[in-house]
C-alpha cells in the first residue's frame, strides 16, 4: 500500500521551522506549527507573516493574496498532543541540542498514531543518534533544508538502516511535491552532501585569508572567476552570518580555534557579522 501524505505537522517554528511549515503550507498541505509556549508561537505568527511578505515578492503564483493566505491557514498549537493526533508526518526543526531532540521524540513517540512519519531536519546529528527515542526505527528518517527554503530549495533525505524503503520513498515524493529537489543519500553522512561540501571550502578560504595569503576579495575572485561559480566564499559567509561558522570553529581542534580568533577579532567584535548586520567581509546597503 502506498503511503499517503497529506497533513504534516512541523515542531519548531524558529527560523527553519517556520520556514518549512510555509512551504508545506503554500504547496497546498494541511499544515501545523508546534511550539512551546505562547511567547514562541507569538514570534511564529510574525514569521508567518513575514515569510508572506516574501513568498508576495519572490515566488511565482505567490500574489492574489495566496501567500496571505497561506500564513492565515496555518494552525498554530502549543498543545503537542493535539499537534500531531491525525499527522501523516512530524517534521522536526527544535533546537540542535540532542536532549531536547530526545526528550521531543521520547513523548512525540507515545503521543502519535502507529502510521506517522517522523523526520528531523538535524543539521549535524546523525538520524542514527535519535533514533532510539523514537519507538518506530522504520519510520523515521531526516529530511534536511537549506535556510530560505522558498529558493534554496534542495531537501536532502537521508534514513538510517532501519528506516523502510517505503517510508524513504514517501518522503522523497513529499519533498518534491513542496517544491525542493529531494537529494537522496544512500548513506548516512555527517554533513549530508551539501556540509560536506561546503564547510571545507568555507574553511580553506578562511584559511586563506586568515594566514595573511590573500584578501577575501580575491578570493572569492578567484572561486568565481576560475569555477563559474556565481558566488565566492566569503559572500557565502556573509549571507549564512559570522556568528554561526564563529560557533562552530570555536568548539573545534587548534586551526579551527584560530580561526574563530580571527573572525572574532576582525569582524564579530567590530559588528561585521554579514548581510544581516550590513556588513561582515563586504558592505551592504539597506
Ligand atoms: P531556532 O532556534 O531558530 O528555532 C528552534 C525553535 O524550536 C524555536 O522556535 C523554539 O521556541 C523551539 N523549541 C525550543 N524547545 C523546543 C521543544 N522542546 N519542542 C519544540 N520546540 C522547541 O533553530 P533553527 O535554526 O530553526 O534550527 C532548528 C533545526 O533545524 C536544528 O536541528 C538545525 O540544525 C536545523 N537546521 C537549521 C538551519 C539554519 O540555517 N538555521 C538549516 C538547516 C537545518
Amino acid at each position: 500500500m502506498s503511503i499517503d501524505i497529506r497533513k504534516v505537522t512541523v515542531l519548531g517554528t524558529g527560523v527553519l521551522g517556520s520556514q518549512i511549515a510555509f512551504q508545506t503550507a503554500f504547496s497546498g498541505f494541511e499544515v501545523t506549527a508546534y511550539d512551546i509556549n505562547d511567547d514562541a508561537l507569538k514570534a511564529a505568527s510574525e514569521r508567518f507573516t513575514k515569510l508572506a511578505a516574501v513568498y508576495t515578492g519572490e515566488v511565482d503564483g505567490a500574489g492574489d493574496g495566496k501567500a496571505d493566505k497561506t500564513a492565515a491557514g496555518i494552525t498554530l498549537t502549543s498543545d503537542l498532543a493535539q499537534a500531531v493526533r491525525d499527522a501523516d508526518l512530524v517534521i522536526e526543526a527544535v533546537p540542535e541540542v540532542l536532549a531536547i531532540k530526545q526528550d521531543t521524540y521520547e513523548k512525540l513517540g507515545k503521543l502519535a498514531p502507529e502510521r506517522t512519519i517522523f523526520a528531523t531536519n538535524s543539521s549535524t546529528l546523525l538520524p542514527s543518534a535519535m533514533v532510539d527515542f523514537t519507538g518506530r526505527p522504520d519510520r523515521f528518517l531526516a529530511l534536511h533544508f537549506a535556510n530560505q527554503v522558498w529558493k534554496f530549495n534542495t531537501a536532502e533525505v537521508m534514513g538510517t538502516p532501519a528506516t523502510d524503503p517505503k517510508v524513504y520513498r514517501a518522503v522523497v515524493d513529499f519533498a518534491a511535491a513542496i517544491g525542493m529537489v529531494p537529494i537522496e543519500l544512500h548513506r548516512e553522512k555527517a554533513g549530508y552532501v551539501l556540509n560536506s561540501l561546503l564547510v571545507p571550502l568555507l574553511n580553506a578560504a578562511m584559511d586563506l585569508s586568515a594566514n595573511g595569503y590573500a584578501e577575501p576579495e580575491a578570493v572569492d575572485k578567484t572561486w568565481r572567476i576560475a569555477t563559474g561559480a556565481p558566488m565566492g566564499p566569503f559572500q557565502i559567509l556573509d549571507i549564512i552570518g559570522l556568528t554561526t561558522p564563529y560557533n562552530i570553529l570555536v568548539n573545534g581542534d587548534e586551526n579551527g580555534k584560530k580561526l574563530a580568533k580571527w573572525l572574532q577579532d576582525n569582524y564579530i567584535d567590530k559588528g561585521k557579522l554579514g548581510i544581516a548586520s550590513g556588513e561582515g567581509f563586504y558592505k551592504y546597503s539597506a
